[in-house]
């Protein structure tokens, strides 16, 4: 099999995963709250407890435990076999089961003070929960985004300062170019799970930096390095972080306001009784899950955007603008991407535009910088 037939069957299978997990998640649910289960769970729950804080906490803990059964699950196939099957991963089972559990209680904790939030909200405010809600996602993202690079990153990958001088000295002409302070960029030991390379501009505020993978600084030369960099500043110079921060409320506004206004008006129909009904909880998620479904090719769409965005800068301001086409070239081979995936598949799931689209683009800049 070529490469690029390879890469495409990996794409694929990966996807048909994803859309398996969430369709099965519906089905579940769905399943759920027709057969009566959900109504039946609630009234257990209230045999147990009087308080519907803990009935809640309850109900939900049960719920939890089979779609987490159901993600892990998935997350085995598509994040542990198929990436051994593609010889992508360097895990373990164990290494792979250790940073799964790591992940579940990272998980853990910063769901529950969300969905204790949640739960408060739509008991003081059944009509008007969703702009609390959405204020609070908005609070929440912020706070993450702060503490995520020093706090819970490194529960997962050892982050140390790039400190090759050649590579210091190009980016910290790059970085002054682009007003960015440097204080952070750090290489992580991605290598340790997979043979995977990346690179990302994270972080806000004391905690904004620029990782790059050691498979990246390892496997590429010091221009690719620099047109990797030259990218990730180009996220920073066009605020692409606060932008999405914004967009990202906007969209959990959107996605809470859309499941409201249908669960209003299918509940009484279904058994349940409004809002602060907790056997309707299941019927809100499914409704959830179907406004991100409407909301995400737009997300996908002013992604793309910003990638492309910041690849026009990486062309400009690198001293190789070639360097950047060898850079997409690697990244795609050592990744496995497909690089001329279906239109209607990039369109709806992809965040970043195909690889062929990019260089064409890349190529197009050079040409016309050259005029
Ligand atoms: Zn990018």
């Amino acid at each position: 099999m070529t490469d690029k037939s390879k890469a495409k069957q990996y794409e694929r299978i990966k996807l048909i995963l994803s859309l398996s997990e969430t369709a099965l998640i519906i089905i579940l649910l769905v399943y759920f709250i027709f057969s009566g289960l959900s109504i039946e769970l609630k009234n257990r729950v209230l045999t147990i407890t009087d308080s519907i804080y803990a009935g809640f906490f309850i109900y939900v803990a049960a719920l939890a435990v089979v779609l987490t059964a159901i993600s892990v699950i998935f997350s085995f196939i598509s994040g542990y076999y198929f990436e051994h099957r593609y010889h992508l991963s360097n895990q373990s089972f164990w290494a792979w089961t250790w940073e799964t559990f790591k992940g579940l209680v990272v998980g853990l904790v910063l769901s529950i003070p969300l969905l204790f939030l949640f739960f408060y909200f739509i008991n003081r405010f059944p009509q008007t929960w969703w702009i609390w809600m959405g204020a609070a996602m908005f609070v929440f993202s912020v706070l993450l985004s702060r503490i995520a690079p020093q706090v819970i990153f490194p529960l997962f990958y050892k982050f140390e300062p790039v400190d090759n001088p050649e590579i210091l000295e190009r980016m910290q002409k790059l970085a002054k170019k682009g007003k960015f302070t440097l204080k952070g960029i750090f290489r992580f030991n991605m290598s340790k799970d997979t043979v995977k390379a990346n690179a990302a501009f994270t972080g806000i505020g004391k905690s904004k930096r620029i990782i790059l993978g050691d498979n990246l600084l390892n496997s590429f030369s010091a221009d690719e390095i620099e047109a990797v960099f030259a990218h990730e500043v180009g996220h920073f110079v066009h605020l692409h972080i606060l932008i999405r921060l914004f967009t990202g409320t906007f969209s959990s506004f959107l996605i809470f306001f859309l499941a409201d206004f249908l669960y209003n008006i299918f509940d009484n129909s279904l058994g349940f009784n409004g809002i602060t009904d907790m056997a309707g909880l299941p019927l809100l998620v499914v409704l959830m899950i179907l406004a991100g479904f409407v909301i995400t090719p737009f997300d996908n769409a002013l992604s793309r955007h910003h990638e492309r965005q910041a690849d026009r800068y990486a062309v400009l301001n690198s001293s190789n603008p070639q360097a950047f086409i060898t850079s997409m070239k690697k990244l795609s081979d050592i990744n496995l991407a497909d690089t001329k995936p279906n239109a209607v598949v990039e369109f709806l799931f992809h965040g970043h535009p195909a690889i062929d689209k990019r260089i064409r683009f890349a190529n197009d800049i050079i040409n016309e910088s050259q005029k």
